[in-house]
């Protein structure tokens, strides 16, 4: 039987009763946006960061844009990304007229770091999108303390991290989302806290840039039928808000269960020498939203490796095959020359399947095969 990367179907399963009664119960009552499902959800998501707001949205990609046009950014400011990252961070950017500038990353942890940023730096320079890459935070210590230093505004890509812990150098331990003057995040169905279409929300402990953030989300309104500001339609329906409702006291347990089946591939990979297992950030927990590998030998022996595996019905995944500023829509933002550790990782990584389903059986089945390659 073919294995798939995330098996949302047995995670449906085990909480197939909750989720049918609160969809009902949304059925019966055909309140189906806004309401008291999606005001539920907004609260609980609270308490759970710890954050004093979170606006629900229809996507992550849209909570991106809400948050860079709830703090006024203007055509041509310039905004640091990561060049490895999903395109979605940098999406938004260009479509505002924004410039992205696009950094290098860290090899071991994959994510953005204060001195990449402090190096792209500009007088033009207004805004950072520190990405938590496959499920642990970017040294966000230190990220805010060049944002300080420099008067710019950060906004997490929370995407893939929903969940982590990052702990500061005092002791204090915060929720990734919940430290940049913005956090956004996704509930795409295969992320680590997913529903059953799309979904997104950005969180801020701002008062005032969370009415902004509000606001815009709701066609630029300030109160029913006057508009201030352009702004856009972006929802959390309710049907999508209960599957979230229903899943959020479970996301720690789902975490956890990823984290042991990322402890199982470490004790099995490390033993391989052209293999090298994920690095940890060491103020961060990891909430392995991928677990991603680097393989030694170049492109051409990874798809080897991704072929050798498909032929057993294991399924490998390229998060992601090209840096940004190769894709053709950015392109015309890049100045020329290359990042190497970007062209590296894109040479190297494969991720391999992830979920909170995953038990010792399929595990040992995956290990196996992937040791099976190495012994050929
Ligand atoms: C999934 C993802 C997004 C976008 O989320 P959507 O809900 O699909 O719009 C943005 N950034 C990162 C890093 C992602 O993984």
């Amino acid at each position: 039987m073919s294995l798939q990367m995330v098996d949302l179907k047995t995670q449906y399963q085990r909480i197939q009763s909750d989720i049918q009664r609160e969809m009902q119960e949304v059925l019966e009552t055909s309140m189906f946006i806004g309401g008291p499902k999606v005001n539920a959800f907004r609260e609980n998501l609270e308490a759970y960061l710890g954050v004093r707001h979170v606006i629900p949205c229809a996507n992550g990609t849209d909570a991106l844009q809400i948050a860079m046009m709830a703090l006024g950014l203007q055509p041509g400011d310039e905004v640091i990304v990561p060049a490895f990252t999903y395109v979605a961070t940098a999406e938004v950017i260009g479509l505002l007229g924004l410039k992205p500038v696009m950094t290098d990353v860290d090899p071991e942890t994959f994510n953005i770091t204060a001195a990449h940023i402090e190096a792209a730096i500009t007088p033009r320079t207004k805004a950072i999108v520190p990405v938590h890459l496959f499920g642990q935070s970017a040294d966000m210590e230190a990220i805010m303390q060049v944002a300080e230093r420099h008067n710019l505004y950060v906004i997490e890509d929370n995407a893939q991290a929903i969940g982590a812990d990052y702990t500061f150098a005092d002791g204090a331990v915060r929720k990734t989302g919940a430290i940049g003057h913005f956090g956004c995040t996704s509930f795409f169905p295969s992320k680590n806290l997913g529903c059953y279409g799309d979904g997104g929300a950005l969180m801020t402990n701002d008062d005032d840039l969370a009415a902004k953030a509000r606001m815009i989300a709701n066609h630029g309104q300030s109160r029913q039928y006057y508009h201030d500001k352009i702004g856009v339609n972006s929802r959390l329906d309710a049907l999508q808000a209960v599957v979230l409702n229903v899943k959020l006291p479970h996301l720690d347990t789902y975490n956890n269960s990823r984290r042991g089946a990322a402890l199982y591939y470490d004790s099995v990979f490390s033993n391989i020498a052209d293999l090298k297992i994920p690095g940890r950030q060491h103020n961060s927990t990891h909430v392995f939203h991928q677990y991603t590998l680097r393989l030694e030998g170049g492109p051409a022996r990874r798809d080897a490796l991704k072929a050798f595996l498909q032929e057993q019905g294991i399924p490998a995944m390229i998060y992601y095959p090209v840096p940004l500023y190769k894709q053709l829509a950015f392109e015309h933002w890049w100045p020329g020359g290359t990042l190497p550790v970007t062209e590296q990782l894109c040479d190297s990584v494969f991720s391999l399947p992830m979920h909170s389903e995953l038990n010792e059986a399929v595990l040992e089945r995956i290990t196996k095969a992937v040791k099976a390659f190495f012994e050929k």
